[in-house]
């Protein structure tokens, strides 16, 4: 069953979890632009309401450079700006090897403990394993062996290499806040070009989700976990 969670319910759902308090939001990403594609507008609306953010990317991206052109950190530099876009969200980029997250899960586990020690998340966002791409998947399993034992919430959001099994339960309406989105991924300009990247496909996608919540616009998540407290 869809659950759709409207314009005031996103607050209402949120007051349920943690009796209105402010929650401390993790979101985590393989590569810059991973979370402004699949939880981008979510992560503005939940800043608009005054959650406290912290967003980590653990690759700077470099393949997603031409080998001729590149410099170093210039997608960072890219995923700053989005995330300023989208709120003025706080973000932290790793260094870790660009498709080769897989032999890093160890690493990526003991940062998120870390950050997570100090941060105490009580929500998180994370790739779906359903995702052809491996460093997504990496991200995906380090999360859930990091929070293994913390009472949070987690949501698994998709992406532009998530394969036809994500099977999204939870839906969060974008209207109003899809043009920000938009915005925020203008911002990686080294990636124009990408057909995901486009208005048309972004837009497209958004209403696609919002078709499967009975809304105009959505961003969708496969629920891990959620907790009310
Ligand atoms: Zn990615």
């Amino acid at each position: 069953m869809s659950q759709a969670i409207c314009d005031d319910k996103l607050s209402s759902l949120v007051h349920l979890n943690f009796n209105g308090k402010k929650m401390n939001v993790l979101a985590l990403g393989a590569h810059p632009d991973d979370l402004e594609i699949g939880c981008g507008g979510t992560l503005s609306r939940l800043r608009n309401e005054g959650h406290n953010i912290l967003a980590i990317t653990f690759t700077e991206g470099e393949k997603g450079l031409s080998r001729h052109t590149r410099r170093s950190g210039e997608r960072v530099t890219e995923t700053r700006k989005a995330m300023k876009t989208l709120g003025s969200i706080r973000t932290m980029c790793y260094s870790l090897p660009d498709t080769k997250l897989s032999d890093h899960i160890a690493k990526i586990i003991d940062i998120i403990e870390e950050i997570v020690e100090q941060f105490e998340p009580d929500l998180v966002f994370t790739h779906t394993s359903k995702d052809v791409h491996q460093d997504h998947r990496a991200v995906h399993e380090a999360t859930i062996v990091a929070m293994q034992n913390k009472t949070c919430s987690i949501l698994c959001y998709e992406n532009c290499r998530t394969d036809s099994s994500f099977n999204p339960s939870f839906f969060v309406n974008l209207d109003g806040v899809v043009d920000k989105k938009i915005t925020a991924l203008k911002r990686h300009k080294t990636q124009n070009g990408k057909p995901y990247l486009t208005p048309d496909i972004i837009l497209a996608n958004a209403i696609f989700r919002g078709s499967q919540a009975r809304l105009k616009l959505a961003e969708a998540f496969e629920i891990n976990r959620m907790v009310v407290v």
